[in-house]
């Protein structure tokens, strides 16, 4: 069934805003307490005297099971606006939420919808990050989410005169996104532990691990150490997300270590080269192919994705990089890597439109050229068509980035200065890096 079908035929019966995520999704961020259903929705707190009590709760929190309530009523939750704005474009246009629920069975979202909203729900895929440790300081991330981003911070101190950053992304150390140290009595950390060994090994289809990096946190060697000694007590699948920037045996020891269990690893890259190099600052894009084929070539993965961030700087090479993806594809097979499109929101002057007309133009032409040029390859999935067809209609039809940021000017004015602020913090060179732009940014 293609995707506007499953809308129309699946969905929708349920109700015109229900998506499955809600029920059966999680991302859990443990050293904070912090949980929400896909990476769209802001992220909201675990209570953590409940959750000492009963486990299940890291997901099954009150705001989920009021935001369940409202999708089976036909109401859209506020905290979805990235779908909701997707599907107002009136292209038949599909919205994350069909990927989200497709990847469930039918029956699992009929007994979602026939499970009283507040009842607490067994998760079936879930996603977890221990801790913010990361070699990276990428400049669409921030210190919540990378120990090298509050490095920066603790060093040069905040970002100065970003007008846009209303959430202060780039001004602290955002201490509260680390409440606790490896090794200490860490509340969420042990929920985690408790329900994955009571119940979540049984009921999970997939465990994935974020970050930070993952594979520099303490607690995911814990946990891949469980599946090294109790092999075949679970059926869960394991994912990792990986940056991919370290030495390839790290890499080889957590893929030997899940021998036996269905393993995939997500990375994020979206450009090539010094672009790529420029915008996730600490890659080093030779090391990052290099693990990419070491990783392909040992053939012991279920798939490798590779997740792209669109932001402004990345449509630059954004062609070139996904023609190495097809590449790559045609060396060694349809998933080796298959990969998806997220158009960044935030931080949102750093989103594909601030760019001026004539260049976001240039862009959208490129990328339809490339879709026309490889469409009809058959190593390309059916998602990845839609998902650059999505990026396509999204250069050409929304002009603001989201609706609380109508505010070019603003936008703009952190564009050059956070860009200025960025090269001098990380020894960068914006206008050598992208040519193309220098008389756009000159002119800022
Ligand atoms: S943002 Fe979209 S995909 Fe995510 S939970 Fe909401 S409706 Fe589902």
């Amino acid at each position: 069934m293609d995707d506007l079908t499953y809308r129309q035929q699946v969905l929708d019966p349920v109700s015109s805003s229900f998506c499955a995520a809600k029920w059966y999704n999680a991302t859990i961020w443990l050293g904070s307490g912090m949980t929400t259903s896909c990476h769209h929705p802001p992220a909201h707190l675990v209570d953590i005297d409940k959750v000492r009590a009963n486990p299940k709760l890291l997901h099954n929190t009150d705001q989920k099971k009021d935001d369940r309530r409202k999708m089976l009523a036909g109401e859209r939750p506020a905290g979805c606006e990235y779908c909701w704005k997707i599907e107002d474009m009136g292209r038949d246009a599909v919205s994350d939420r069909v990927y989200k629920s497709k990847i469930y069975p039918i029956e699992a979202l009929h007994e979602a919808r026939d499970t009283p909203p507040e009842q607490d729900i067994n998760l079936r895929t879930l996603e977890i990050a221990f801790d913010r440790t990361c070699q990276f300081a990428c400049s669409y991330c921030n210190p919540a989410f990378s120990s090298t981003w509050v490095n920066d911070i603790r060093k040069n101190g905040p970002y100065v005169k970003l007008e846009s950053d209303g959430r202060n992304h780039f001004t602290h150390t955002h201490n509260s996104a680390q409440l606790y140290k490896f090794g200490e009595d860490n509340p969420y950390v042990n929920a985690f532990f408790e329900w994955w060994e009571t119940d979540l090994h049984r009921t999970l289809d997939e465990l994935r691990i974020t970050g930070g990096e993952p594979l520099m946190s303490g607690y995911t060697w814990k946990l891949i150490d469980w599946f090294k000694t109790n092999q075949g007590k679970s059926q869960t699948r394991l994912a990792i997300n990986s940056n991919l920037g370290m030495e390839f045996d790290v890499i080889e020891r957590a893929i030997d270590s899940c021998d036996g269990i269905e393993l995939d690893i997500y990375t994020s890259n979206e450009s090539v080269s010094a672009h790529a190099e420029y915008i996730r600052d600490g890659l080093n894009y030779g090391q990052w192919t290099y693990n990419m084929e070491r990783i392909m070539k040992g053939e012991k993965l279920r798939g490798l994705h590779v997740m792209c961030t669109i932001n402004a700087l990345c449509l630059e090479s954004l062609p070139e990089f996904l023609t190495t993806l097809m590449i790559w594809k045609n060396q060694y097979g349809r998933d080796f890597p298959n990969f998806t499109l997220n158009i960044l929101r935030f931080p949102s002057f750093q989103s594909p439109l601030v760019l001026p007309d004539a260049i976001r133009m240039r862009h959208r032409d490129r990328l339809q050229a490339w879709l026309d040029q490889w469409n009809k390859n058959v190593m390309l999935h059916e998602h990845e068509v839609h998902h650059l067809q999505r990026l396509i209609d999204y250069l050409d039809v929304v002009k603001t980035p989201h609706s609380e940021s109508f505010d070019t000017p603003k936008l703009l004015n952190d564009f050059k200065q956070f860009y200025t602020q960025y090269d001098s913090r990380r020894d960068k060179d914006f206008i050598k890096t992208f040519p193309n732009l220098q008389q756009w940014y000159d002119s800022l």
